[in-house]
């Protein structure tokens, strides 16, 4: 099936910025100290028209820059972007406003992402009418289809985001995305600061939008139980790469890739479902000092000495699967339990 969206060796970087002392430093000794941090690195993805993609990793691994660049809010350092076969950055202005509204990202604080002194009509509406997708005389009834749609009473309309609960302002965050008729909605740990009950509630309402309106979602999240339940695959990110991509129910039940083996080790846990990252011995480097060859061998259990000479690539360990390890086969053969 022919990808919605393709990301073909995109990367990021960015300047650290030194601080004060290092400054005074620079200064006196007219030195620079910048670096370069490499947040994304080199990240080769297709998504399928529909699919349910997750992008997983530790606290740092580059995953919300990887939502950031794939929504158009950043844009990437070096390699492209084809949504619908068409390279982004070789589109007219129009065909990029267009391209733009088709991916449309649902951010994690609903609360800071709403202006508090517009209404929930002008916040939801306001998008739709710039874009010339209603008029402005259509914008009552739009924006009430839309807050039906997602479960809001649309009588609530003229209210101020700060009157509604929590779990109502990540609905209006959700429709203020839907408003301009998206093709991808990219969420960005969107339900993280919601309680379990009203998670449930809100992923439920993706799934309804999803069968509704033909809807691709990209996700991203620390939760591997709500991950395991509610995506088709799963990119695990480190230090910036793709270390491991596979369908979801592959690689729980046998993971190709020594970090996503200790990610998905169980923890003791009242809830079974609810999976959290592990503590992976070790802390994640500093991306401004990445360790050389495969970044994750002064954590790997399963490191040898090509490790740390070698960047493994991201390849084909089996129909549908990709893992980054010099040992990916070796993996494959062992059972979970097997490995560290
Ligand atoms: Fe571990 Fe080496 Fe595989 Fe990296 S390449 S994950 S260090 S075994």
């Amino acid at each position: 099936m022919q990808p919605i969206l393709k990301l073909d060796a995109v990367s990021r970087q960015f300047r650290s910025s030194p601080d004060f002392a290092q400054r005074i430093s620079d200064m006196l000794t007219r030195r620079n100290s910048e670096q370069l941090v490499r947040a994304v690195d080199g990240i080769d993805l297709d998504v399928r028209p529909g699919e349910i993609i997750g992008l997983v990793g530790e606290s740092g691994c580059g995953k919300s820059t990887l939502a950031r660049i794939i929504s158009g809010i950043l844009q990437p350092s070096q390699g492209r972007i084809l949504l619908e076969d068409r390279d982004v950055a070789t589109m007219t202005e129009p065909e990029r406003r267009k391209a733009s509204l088709s991916i449309q990202m649902v951010f994690q604080d609903a609360t800071a992402s709403l202006n508090p002194r517009k209404r929930v009509m002008e916040i939801i509406g306001e998008a739709a009418v710039v874009h010339g997708i209603i008029r402005p005389r259509d914008m009552p009834a739009y924006v009430s289809e839309i807050m039906a749609r997602v479960g809001l009473d649309p009588a609530s309309r003229d209210l101020y985001p700060h009157q509604f609960s929590g779990g109502q302002r990540a609905r209006i965050g959700i429709a203020r995305a839907l408003a301009v008729k998206p093709r991808i909605l990219v969420c960005d740990e969107s339900t993280a600061a919601l309680d379990v009950s009203i998670q449930a509630q809100i992923l439920n309402l993706f799934v309804d939008l999803k069968r509704d309106l033909d809807l691709t979602y990209i996700f991203v999240s620390h939760d591997l139980g709500m991950i395991e339940n509610f995506c088709d695959r799963i990119a695990v990110m480190y230090l910036g790469r793709v270390v491991e991509l596979a369908e979801t129910e592959a690689l729980f039940a046998n993971p190709h890739h020594p970090y996503t083996r200790a990610l998905l080790r169980e923890i003791p846990t009242l809830e079974p479902k609810k999976r959290i990252f592990t503590a992976i011995k070790g802390e994640m480097p500093s991306p401004l000092h990445p360790p050389s060859g495969c970044h994750f061998h002064p954590r790997c259990t399963m490191a040898r000495d090509v490790c740390s000479a070698e960047v493994p690539a991201l390849r084909d360990t089996a129909p549908a699967r990709r893992a980054a390890c010099h040992f990916a086969e070796e993996l494959k053969a062992q059972e979970p339990s097997d490995a560290g």
